[in-house]
């Protein structure tokens, strides 16, 4: 037993053997001072109740280094004993079938009492005052916020694998966590993240995958995998991994592999330093995964590690690409406490591996000038949708929407970026942002990253297909190299070269360019080069080529893109639009800023309290 959240998944663990639907845990000072856990599980017979402290009830009693390792190791069979040698337990049970239930009490792994007593079907075991003769222990718990967390963070997760089970969590008497049976997973998430979290999720359903994997000497095996659950869309960008939560077989885990999966989904989705939330499970035959690689059985290693990680990386990426989640202009709402709580055990071991950190660049709000909101010079017939069969369900779609929400707890699935495909657009804000109406709500687009992620997508596209358009520049652009630099540029300039790049070494450390990829303003061509260097210096050095190209790619979509500050043509504002749609992934920029946001009519009518 390391800390009162150890504590806590043994005895949940064994409330959950003992087929429990009802878990109560209280627990006090974060968990030094009392954790108690009641179920209504099997319950114990007076001689099982002993039992179960049997083990230790014998001559390693006092040694208590012993037991603590015994059960960090852990052993089967070994959690109650240890937790009984370094507190004061006090276990009260009752199985169906016995008409009085036992009360068993023990401090420090001395049986106390052992009586008859009236009790409610289902196991209580109350632990009081954790580690009082193993001061050593004590003295590493850290404060009882940060313990909590650790235990509310662990219930979550109990709570989410199992929906059709009733949780409650209480510390000091404050509730942080109840949730009640429910159907479904859905359901769930939304009990324990709320509505608005829900919205920004994508339902990976449950896709299956037989993935034949190799064994010795040449042969296959067909194996099935399955993964379900819900991962968010782009929009959705956490500084840290303790929004993932990651189930194998059912068993909470947390693991690199299925870790770098996710992120490698999210690549070119969101900022390198960024995280979304997740919430997997992963089913596979038992031998494909070996559970005891860590004592504490949180960590897994796949027999198959890369079909698995890959299997996993392109059905999150697939469902994104396929689903076009949207991000919401709304308030967000707040998750149950529990849910909220910042720090995971299950995260803590991984928060120190190492990821690039990239602040993303936002447009400073101060910078741009007063609030107009104008139309396009002149409406081009092409916006009118009244001779369109469709005009008439823009105006039905208000009434229909006030109809159904008021169902309480009903959550309407998000409109995707589907939408997209017959916004009508309204103009312009500070030239800047392109303001358009769906048949969902308002809808405002990004027009610098809009167009970015349009010529992120045709730049790989005419780089695959060896067609990309270059223009040949009049004078050829001599530029300087840093000795860093000159290796960078050695290593990538067949790269530069195929995406539209004509250059070639000019003597020492200067490099002339003849020709640069189209679109990209004269004023731009040395900055994006420079950046490409930049890229493949620092957190590219050990990509993929595949990765490399990507980073290329945007870089040069970022500077031939159209900029904010920048008049559009009605004509140009709507082919913007149009291509938009017509990208695989409309969601965010090649650098993870989201590039449309939609206030839907749902959310409208909610700040007018209409509903
Ligand atoms: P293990 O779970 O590995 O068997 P434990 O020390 O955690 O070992 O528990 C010892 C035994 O006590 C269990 O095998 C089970 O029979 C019994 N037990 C513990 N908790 C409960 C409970 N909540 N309900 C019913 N039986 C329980
Ligand atoms: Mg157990």
């Amino acid at each position: 037993m390391e800390r009162p959240a150890s504590v806590v998944k043994e005895l949940l663990e064994n409330s959950l053997d003992a087929g429990a639907s009802e878990f109560r845990l209280e627990v006090e000072a974060g968990g030094r001072r009392l954790i108690r856990l009641a179920d209504n599980g099997s319950g114990m017979m007076r001689d099982d109740a002993l039992l179960a402290f049997e083990r230790h009830a014998t001559s390693k009693l006092s040694d208590v280094k012993d037991l603590l390792s015994i059960a960090t190791l852990g052993f089967r069979g070994e959690a109650l004993p240890s937790i009984a040698s370094v507190s004061r337990l006090l276990l009260e049970t009752r199985s169906p079938e016995e008409r009085v239930g036992t009360a068993v009490e023990i401090a420090g792994g001395k049986i106390l009492r052992c009586d008859e007593a009236a009790l409610a079907a289902g196991t209580t075991i109350t632990v009081r005052d954790l580690f009082f003769n193993v001061p050593a222990r004590k003295k590493f718990l850290r404060s009882d916020q940060t313990e909590i967390a650790h235990i509310a963070s662990l219930v979550t997760h109990y709570s989410l694998a199992h929906p059709s089970k009733s949780f409650l969590l209480r510390h000091n008497n404050a509730e942080l966590l109840a949730v009640t049976p429910v159907p479904s997973l859905r359901e769930r998430v939304f009990q324990v993240f709320g509505s608005q979290m829900l919205e920004d999720l994508v339902d990976l359903g449950d896709q299956a995958r037989d993935l034949k994997l190799p064994l010795d000497e040449g042969e296959f095996i067909e194996r099935r995998f399955r993964l379900r659950g819900f991962v968010s869309g782009p929009q959705v960008q956490k500084l840290n991994r303790n929004s993932i939560y990651l189930f194998v077989n059912g068993r909470l885990i947390r693991d690199r592999l299925l870790l770098h999966a996710i992120s490698s989904a999210y690549h070119n989705l969101i900022p390198p330093a960024c995280y979304p939330f997740a919430l997997l499970f992963l089913d596979c035959d038992l031998e494909e995964v070996d559970v005891n690689v860590h004592p504490s059985k949180t960590e897994v290693r796949f027999r198959h590690g890369s079909l698995v990680h890959d299997f996993v990386r392109d059905t999150i990426r697939q469902t994104l690409m396929q689903q076009r989640p949207a991000s919401n202009m709304t308030i967000p709402s707040s998750p149950q406490l529990g849910a909220a709580m910042p720090y995971s055990e299950f995260s803590q071991g991984i928060e120190n591996m190492s990821f690039s950190a990239a602040p993303p660049d936002i447009v400073d709000a101060s910078a741009l000038p007063e609030f107009a909101l104008r139309s396009p010079a002149a409406p081009a017939p092409r916006f009118d949708f009244s001779d369109e069969p469709a005009a008439a369900a823009v105006k039905t779609t208000i009434p229909e929407t006030h109809g159904p929400l008021l169902t309480a707890a009903y959550v309407p699935e998000p409109e995707s970026l589907e939408a997209l495909k017959d916004l009508r657009p309204l103009g312009q804000i500070h030239d800047s942002f392109i303001v358009a109406a769906g048949r969902d709500g308002l809808w405002i687009i990004d027009q610098h990253v809009a167009h970015e992620r349009i010529l992120f997508e045709q730049v790989l596209a005419a780089r695959s297909a060896g067609k990309v358009e270059t223009q040949r520049l009049l004078v050829p652009l001599v530029i300087e190299l840093s000795a860093a630099q000159q290796i960078e540029y050695a290593r990538i300039a067949d790269e530069l070269n195929a995406l539209g790049f004509e250059t070639e070494p000019f003597g020492n450390r200067t490099v002339a360019i003849r020709s640069a990829p189209a679109g990209v303003g004269a004023g731009d061509i040395e900055k994006v080069l420079f950046e490409i260097l930049e890229i493949t210096e620092s957190e590219l050095r050990s990509a993929s080529l595949d990765d490399l190209r990507r980073a290329m790619a945007a870089s040069i979509a970022c500077r031939a893109a159209i900029k904010i500050n920048m008049r559009l043509e009605p004509a140009k504002i709507d082919w913007l639009l149009r291509s938009l749609a017509a990208t695989s992934c409309p969601m965010s920029c090649p650098h993870g800023r989201p590039i449309a946001l939609r206030y839907s009519t749902r959310d409208i009518l909610k700040s007018f309290h209409r509903i």
